[in-house]
């Protein structure tokens, strides 16, 4: 554990990815309406659905404590780039936060930490948070390498002029997405530990405000286990997050 532990209010958002028509928004307003009872040390909840969704979902989260989120933004303000969407866009569109680096971005699209930093340094100039991911391959961890590269993302992902107030990392192994499995909470809190280091190394004390989120097959059932670990300010929930049920039961295990 870091040598102060840091008290930020944790953050559960759900990332539907390319999931979600407009009777999705549904399970969208039940979150909205159960979230009122969930007392004063609630988290903060998001959701993060596909573009398509971004103003619909932004009005029903209207005046609740629901927020949200994009998937994903270009580094551009505007310009000549078929199919994307810039930062500005997103923030137009109603949302407060984009993620950036996913995993599946990075696999599918071949994005690589210079275009994250970039998509997160956008987000930051449309006024927006940055949910930046990072985390290890199989064969990364299984080579005892995931702090090298944990590290590594970290220090090449990041813009230089991040606060806590514009920054959120999710950590999120990439074997452990839509997987069913996680890795052991040791090991969970280790990694956390290490990316609180390296944010206190690349942007002062203030970074013990960032919140480090984890991701990757977190369920109703493990979600109260890894959101107790010291530096988890909470989860980047994917398949979970679709139905409204499993989603709350998991913002509960964070309250
Ligand atoms: C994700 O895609 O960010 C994720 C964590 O997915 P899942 O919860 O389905 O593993």
């Amino acid at each position: 554990m870091t040598d102060a532990p840091s008290r930020v209010r944790s953050l559960v958002a759900g990332n539907w990815k390319m999931n979600g028509l407009e009777a999705s928004l549904n399970a969208a307003a039940a979150v909205r309406d159960a979230l009122p009872g969930l007392g004063a040390n609630a988290p903060g909840v998001m959701i993060c659905p596909p573009a398509t969704l971004l103003t619909a979902l932004a009005a029903v989260a209207a005046g609740s404590a629901l927020t949200v989120g994009a998937q994903d933004c270009h580094p551009a303000p505007s310009g000549a780039h078929t199919g994307d969407i810039s930062a500005e866009m997103v923030k137009d569109a109603g949302a407060s936060a984009v993620i950036v680096g996913h995993s599946e971005r990075r696999a599918d699209h071949g994005e690589l930490d210079r275009i994250v930093r970039e998509k997160a340094a956008a987000a930051h100039r449309a006024g927006l948070t940055a949910i930046v991911c990072i985390g290890e391959t199989k064969g990364e961890r299984l080579a005892g390498l995931t702090l090298d590269v944990v590290r590594r993302q970290l220090r090449a992902s990041i813009p230089s002029a991040s606060t806590a107030a514009n920054l959120v990392v999710a950590y999120e192994p990439v074997w452990a997405i839509g997987t069913g499995l996680t890795p052991k909470p040791a090991d969970v809190a280790e990694v956390h530990e290490t990316i609180r280091k390296s944010l206190i190394g690349h942007l002062g004390e203030a970074a013990r405000g960032v919140r480090i989120l984890y991701g990757g097959s977190v369920k109703p059932d493990n979600a109260r286990e890894l959101l107790a670990l010291p530096d988890v300010n909470g989860a980047l929930v994917g398949g979970a997050s679709l139905k409204a049920d499993d989603f709350l039961a998991i913002i509960a295990a964070a309250a």
